[in-house]
């Protein structure tokens, strides 16, 4: 077995154990791995132990690893369509075309600027690309996210964009210590989750559907933070150092 196989394994474990032990299923918590800096040969290491969504931050690196990851799922015989590729890093404005044209989900939305752009560039030929809302629950003004208070009014405009489908919240806050002090932190976003859910039962999408249906994401928890995450009601947590290693 790998060591990506090894730790995969591991991670999954205890996800489980924590998600039972939040009073949660632990078919709630999916897992996205983490696979900024990592090659190819990680990412296809991590697909063989049947790890298929992976996490993203840096375009330009991404853009060239999801076209050798496809040739080589590809060449074992394996099936490429299950490939889902997250963007989970910021969007400047030049690179929203190459994030609509390459990814499944974006997690970094926090301005209806980008939304727009990747609506209008979100090739044809594509299921419309899976959108969650950065929200700021713990920093300044400068901390990329929006503010709690304003995450409703950015929902409400994206749901009325055709090539995107608003699936939730993704949470980032500056790391804490102490299990306490991370549940707290995630526990805001949780709450603003919540909230923007239930504010969307009453809103349509353009194809008639209550906008809260899809809203089913909240995209929070890191390889350190992840069981207060859990227990704070993450729907997915973004790992890459216990499953890859740590980054140089
Ligand atoms: C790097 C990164 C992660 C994973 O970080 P680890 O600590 O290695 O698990 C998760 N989310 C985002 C947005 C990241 O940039």
């Amino acid at each position: 077995m790998t060591m990506i196989a090894h730790n995969l394994q591991q991670v999954r474990a205890q996800l489980v154990k924590a998600s039972i032990a939040a009073g949660r299923l632990p078919t709630s918590v999916a897992l996205l791995a983490v696979s900024k800096t990592w090659g190819a040969d990680a990412v296809l290491a991590a697909i063989a132990a049947d790890q298929w969504a992976f996490g993203e931050n840096y375009i330009q690196e991404a853009v060239e690893k999801i076209t050798q990851v496809r040739t080589l799922v590809q060449q074992q015989g394996w099936d490429a369509a299950r490939l889902r590729w997250h963007c989970i890093g910021p969007i400047q404005s030049n690179k929203t075309r190459l994030v609509a044209e390459h990814f499944d989900w974006v997690h970094t939305v926090d301005r209806l600027k980008t939304a727009q752009r990747l609506s209008e560039q979100r090739p044809p030929h594509l299921p419309p690309l899976q959108v969650c809302l950065q929200i700021n629950v713990d920093g300044g003004p400068t901390k990329s996210g929006v503010a709690p208070d304003e995450l409703l009014a950015l929902a409400l405009a994206v749901v009325k964009l055709p090539r995107l489908t608003l699936r939730g919240v993704m949470s980032m806050p500056d790391p804490v210590q102490g299990f306490d002090a991370q549940q707290q932190v995630h526990q805001r976003a949780q709450q603003a989750f919540e909230h923007l859910r239930q504010s969307l039962a009453s809103v349509p999408t353009p194809d008639g559907q209550p906008a809260s249906a899809q809203c089913d994401t909240l995209s929070m928890g890191m390889s350190d933070d992840w069981e207060a995450a859990v227990h704070a009601g993450s729907t997915m947590v973004r790992m890459g150092s216990r499953i890859f290693g740590a980054r140089s």
